[in-house]
């Protein structure tokens, strides 16, 4: 039998629309998979068996000749803290052990009327606060390309579910790095689109002002094919731009900057590959040259000071009164009840909350936050004028190969420090991508990261789409 769960999101759409299989055989396929790779790979908190009555569903309608949807039959895995009416969302907390939403997230919703297939939540860094996907409840998710390495986080579930075939594309969110980060750990492609043109309706709240929900896949088509459901306003977020774009996969030359900040702070291999990666795009017409963008330097640091102060405020709602772990109030004082109760919280959290209140506090706002948001607009406006010279700039994605489990753990700073490019792209609200790039000497793999103006998408998806065509990196792990 022919292994469909090595499908992309074009075969699979026309495969069960022209019923050459049915959407009731792929995901037969996929939870066979997910059954095999999991006990190596950990990728899911939980998988949903209802997926099998979906795929009947969308399998019935295509016989009866009722319409259906651009996403027929494609499979999708959700980040644990995307909302899905009542399937568990845990944010891989104890804090959230039991929820289980009463309704869906705009983008899960969307997927669901375009024919798509939820099959499950996967695993990530609890409430999204890590690199590495270790500081889950659940256990840490591993690299499919070694697994002694980290599969990079804060969505490493839903990096390494595409990467180990146990689904079709997946949904992450990325507040610093987090869709793009995985997406590079685990060569598969992972996009974040500009600040408002996805729904972050039913998203967990970790910092609001940075955070945006993207889609990763086999394929710039595939996380195109996805966008085209889910980007464009939603009424029920107001952060949202007006329109419903749509994307296709286009060639045209390009003016490509390679951002000298991000190659020269790289592992050497990562540089090199990084730097190659130039030759492809001038070999496809592109004008490429290298550039500099001096007040990078301050963006880790900024970010480190906004996410902490915002997720200090959006984690104060969980008290374990609405919802949270089986923890009986009776016999307690409020504070006391309320002290022991976040007691639960994981220490990455824990040091976030205090880290988040300490820059908000009076006497330190000026020095910390406001000065990360003057920061901020620096970068903003240096990034602006930029974009006049070039249509892309590229770099790495993550300045390092992806390590042993375990490594940085203990360390914060060194953990915080793997953020240094991409967190550039949260701060300014533009959109990025991860692209596979090579692989390093033991078999790594390495991502070009490619940045583009606020909602240029089409002209990132173009460049991502060209480099993919032609540097022709992609292949999947042995497991
Ligand atoms: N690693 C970054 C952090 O811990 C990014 C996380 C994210 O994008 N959710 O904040």
């Amino acid at each position: 039998m022919q292994s469909l769960y090595r499908l992309g999101v074009a075969e699979v759409v026309q495969g069960v629309t022209s019923r050459e299989f049915s959407a009731e055989e792929y995901i037969h396929q996929l939870l066979e998979r997910i059954e095999r790779v999991e006990p190596k790979i950990n990728a899911f908190i939980t998988v949903s068996k209802s997926s099998i009555d979906q795929a009947r569903i969308i399998d019935r309608k295509i016989r009866d000749g009722e319409k259906v949807g651009p996403l027929a039959g494609v499979v999708v895995a959700i980040k644990d803290n995307i909302c899905t009416k009542g399937m568990r969302t845990t944010c891989a907390s104890k804090m959230l052990d039991d929820y289980v939403p009463p309704y869906d997230a705009t983008v899960v919703d969307r997927l669901q009327q375009a024919g798509a297939i939820v099959i499950g939540k996967t695993n990530m860094d609890e409430f999204g606060m890590g690199s590495t996907t270790e500081f889950s409840r659940h256990g840490a998710t591993r690299n499919p390309w070694d697994i002694n390495k980290v599969p990079g986080g804060s969505s490493g579930g839903s990096a390494a579910s595409v990467a180990a075939l146990e689904c079709t594309v997946s949904l992450g969110s990325d507040t610093g790095g987090s869709v793009r980060c995985p997406a590079s750990f685990c060569s598969v492609v992972g996009f974040k689109p500009t600040y408002g043109l996805v729904s972050r309706y039913g998203l967990v709240s970790y910092a609001n002002s940075l955070e945006q929900i993207g889609p990763l896949g086999k394929t710039v088509s595939d996380v195109a094919s996805v966008m085209n459901v889910i980007a464009g306003f939603d009424e029920k977020d107001n952060t949202t731009a007006a329109g419903r774009p749509s994307y296709s996969v286009d060639k045209r030359p390009l003016r490509v900057g390679l951002v000298k900040e991000f190659v020269e702070g790289a592992d050497e291999q990562v540089s090199k590959i990084i730097s190659n990666s130039l030759d492809v795009f001038a070999k496809v017409g592109c004008q490429c040259e290298e550039t500099s963008v001096a007040s990078v330097q301050y963006a880790l640091p900024s970010y480190y000071t906004i996410a902490t102060a915002e997720a200090s405020s959006n984690l104060a709602r969980y008290d374990n009164i609405r919802y949270g772990f089986d923890m009986n109030p009776e016999g307690y004082e409020w504070n006391t009840y309320f002290s022991k109760a976040r007691s639960n919280f994981g220490e990455e959290v824990k040091r976030r909350i205090i880290t988040g209140s300490y820059v908000l506090s009076s006497g330190y706002y000026g020095k910390y936050y406001l000065k990360a948001q003057q920061a901020r607009s620096i970068l903003i406006r240096d990034l602006k004028s930029l974009f006049k010279k070039y249509d892309v700039l590229v770099g790495p994605t993550m300045p390092i190969l992806p390590f042993n489990m375990g490594e940085k753990v203990d360390n914060p700073l060194t953990m915080y420090l793997v953020d240094v490019d991409t967190v550039v792209a949260n701060l300014t609200g533009i959109p990025a991508i991860s692209v596979p790039a090579g692989f390093a000497r033991n078999g790594m793999p390495v991502g070009l990261q490619i940045m583009a103006d606020a909602f240029c998408e089409q002209t990132l998806i173009d460049a991502a789409s060209m480099f993919e065509t032609e540097a022709k990196v992609q292949r999947s792990p042995e497991l």
